[in-house]
């Protein structure tokens, strides 16, 4: 049944030429009549709702309502009157009273624009429609939407910047805080640089060389300290290095969210090649994604031979630019100085193209380098700024530490009063030392930094629960519900012959939704590294073939939550991945027995809980362990090791031998003479 498009207009407060520009922009004929159920198309579009028809609607609204929406959208087109010059799209009925910079969230309701602005909604939605979005006043757009379908509306939309929340900065949730920078603000910043490579390849000695010909002259020229960052200017433009050689420092900070590195440089020595940490390194760039930069140093020495290095290299994925690969090689003598001036405007190359940006005009964002207590300073802490800008007395919180910028100075000693995107600094005036990795930011006063880091410090009970790594529970889960597609391997193994064979059988693990990749593989143990890369990896887990990792490594496996299997049969690895990968490994509960103790003392009884002292018999005592409680070699009942107490600390393991006072939680009252038996419960996969 055709309805007047007159009706219609009236009802949802238009005048009758409006309602028609309105169906026009929603790509409908707009004669005099429409089909009704073109007309409840259109309804919905306009109004956001969607489950009345139009019938519904029009019966449903009081007289006075009616009455209001007419008088609603007079009231706006007489303040809009004047104003439609500036319309770019006049025949639409946009109404803007508004004049200046109007401030939004990075995403709102097309409603909440339309109020925000003056605009009509029904303007918004046929400008979104123009924009091939269909949406009703619900929908939420984003930023940059609601940019281009107010443009040309005689007012500027600022994204308005929400503080990051404290979970943000405590989770070290950088993108996020980086993110609430409008693209307009962003300037060119200065690129950081991270150097990896093998042990004594001359990661350290071309640190030093690079900061002392290049240091940005200094008036106080005083004695350059190593303060885990510094920046040097080659043509004009500024670099910044972190000062700490290697890519385990590297991948700690990733580990932690950090986003510091830009390029990497490797270091490969000409005269030994490509080595295991070279390897590691390259890999751990690539799972990094930043671009990596060959300096193939130790050119001086007799047996320098770059092209066998650049072929190894060329083996592992990097190939040189000069055999028609995209991996810039640079040969240097950190020794001599020679060659630096052409890694460092490789460097500035690669960082134009990578076209760095940040926003200096914000309060800093910034990520830890480096912490210490120093004896006259107090906690000082190396920064290098994200974005923004920081200046002396700027309020600040890392973590849940707080404070107030007393002090900024460069690796030269000498005093900065401010520093921007890029920049670092050693900075005095935090209340505790902090991480490296962890994310700092200035806030706008000292109550807030106070309340920030109290709200921050509730948080890191939490921390305990942030595992990095995804266990294979996890990774199970996930391939299950099919969100997993792509099984990474850390595979290291006794010698090259058998990582070859592994390989080559794995390539024979079929599955038709995930594969797997070997992320990295190398000879020898399995290495904090290996664990590191893993836990920064989703979805990794680490083999090893005749091979293993030490008590210490499978601790902070544990810890960052990163699935450690070792093998000794090919054949298992292939077995255990085919089930994994077809989500056929079921878990299963597995019972370890820890130790003994041996009660001598009781010091506290209280409800529920009480704190003994004794020694350790047998095994270790863990925190959170089990505790079966023994007397006269019977069980009596259960309990929980709530904590241990060595003298006067708390500590989370004990060995056997040790005298210490453990925490109690359970119902049954301990004796003296009694033994407690502590062993932990774990599921874990049947076969893996
Ligand atoms: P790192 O372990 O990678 O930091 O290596 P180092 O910087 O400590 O250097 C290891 C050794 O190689 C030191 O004895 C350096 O003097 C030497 N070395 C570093 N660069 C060069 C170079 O360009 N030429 C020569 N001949 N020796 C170098």
């Amino acid at each position: 049944m055709p309805v007047a498009i007159s009706k219609l207009a009236k009802k949802l407060g238009f005048t009758e030429s409006e309602m028609k520009a309105q169906i026009l922009s929603l790509g409908f004929e707009a004669d005099d009549d429409i089909e009704d159920d073109v007309a409840d198309l259109i309804i919905d579009e306009l109004t956001g709702r969607n489950e009345k028809s139009a019938s519904d609607i029009y019966e449903e609204m009081s007289e006075q309502e009616r009455e209001r929406e007419i008088v609603k959208t007079q009231r706006k087109k007489r303040a809009g009157k004047g104003d439609r010059s500036k319309r770019k799209s006049s025949e639409l009925v946009g109404v803007n009273n508004i004049s200046g910079v109007i401030e939004i969230p990075e995403s709102i309701s097309v409603k909440e624009l339309a109020e925000k602005t003056g605009l009509s909604a029904a303007m918004l939605i046929g400008s979104l429609m123009k924009n091939g979005i269909l949406a009703n006043i619900n929908q939420i757009i984003d930023f940059d939407t609601a940019l281009i379908i107010t443009d040309g509306q005689g007012f500027t939309l600022k994204k308005k910047r929400t503080e990051g929340s404290a979970k943000d900065i405590f989770l070290g949730n950088l993108e996020k805080l980086l993110s609430e920078d409008e693209k307009t603000d962003l300037k060119k910043r200065p690129p950081v640089v991270s150097i990896m490579g093998h042990v004594d390849h001359g990661k350290t000695t071309l640190l030093d060389a690079i900061r002392d010909a290049n240091v940005v002259s200094t008036e106080s020229g005083g004695i350059t300290q190593h303060i885990g960052a510094y920046q040097v200017e080659k043509n004009g433009e500024k670099i910044t290095f972190l000062d700490t050689p290697g890519h385990e420092a590297f991948t700690a900070m990733r580990a932690r969210g950090a986003r510091a590195t830009d390029i990497a440089i490797l270091v490969v020595a000409a005269d030994d090649g490509v080595m295991p940490q070279t390897v590691e390194a390259i890999n751990h760039a690539k799972e990094a994604g930043i671009p990596v930069i060959v300096a193939i140093n130790k050119m001086d020495k007799p047996g320098a031979n770059p092209d066998r290095v650049k072929a190894e290299l060329a083996e592992h994925g990097l190939q040189p630019e000069d055999w028609s690969g995209d991996t810039i090689m640079v040969p240097v003598s950190a020794l001599k100085k020679e060659g630096l001036d052409k890694l460092l405007e490789t460097v500035l190359l690669v960082a134009e193209v990578l076209e760095l940006k940040a926003n200096p005009n914000r309060p800093a964002v910034g990520t830890v380098v480096e912490s210490h207590l120093d004896p006259n300073l107090g906690p000082v802490a190396t920064i290098l700024i994200n974005t923004g800008t920081m200046s002396v007395t700027d309020n600040i919180v890392v973590g849940k530490a707080f404070g107030r910028v007393k002090m900024l100075r460069d690796h030269t000693g000498k005093k900065l009063e401010s520093i921007g995107p890029s920049d670092t600094a050693q900075l005095a005036g935090l209340s505790e030392t902090v991480k490296s990795g962890q994310i700092l930011q200035v806030v706008k006063d000292e109550k807030t930094a106070r309340q920030r880091s109290v709200h921050i410090h509730d948080l890191f009970r939490e921390e305990e629960m942030i595992k990095a790594g995804m266990g294979m529970q996890e990774i199970l889960h996930r391939i299950k519900e099919g969100s997993l597609k792509l099984l990474k391997v850390i595979l290291k193994a006794d010698t090259n012959g058998s990582l070859e064979a592994i390989k080559q059988s794995l390539a024979k693990v079929k599955s038709d939704d995930v594969a797997i990749k070997v992320i990295h593989s190398g000879v020898g143990s399995i290495t904090e590294s290996d664990v590191m890369m893993a836990a920064t990896s989703p979805g990794s887990l680490v083999i090893g073939f005749h091979t293993e990792a030490n008590s210490q490594v499978r601790r902070m496996a544990e810890r960052a939550r990163v699935e450690v299997v070792t093998y000794n049969v090919i054949y298992e690895i292939i077995d255990d991945l085919t089930k994994l990968l077809s989500g056929m490994l079921e878990p299963e509960i597995v019972t370890t027995e820890l130790g003994k103790f041996k009660v001598q003392k009781i010091f506290f009884t209280g409800k529920g809980e009480m704190v003994v002292g004794g020694k350790i018999s047998d095994g270790v005592l863990r925190k959170g362990a089990h505790l079966r409680v023994l007397r006269d070699k019977v069980v009596i009942g259960i309990g929980e090791l709530a904590g241990l107490k060595l003298v006067n600390e708390d500590v989370d393991e004990l060995e056997k031998g040790q005298e210490c006072g453990v925490r109690y939680k359970g119902k049954i009252k301990i004796e003296e003479h009694d033994v407690l038996e502590a062993w932990i419960q774990e599921k874990k996969m049947k076969t893996l």
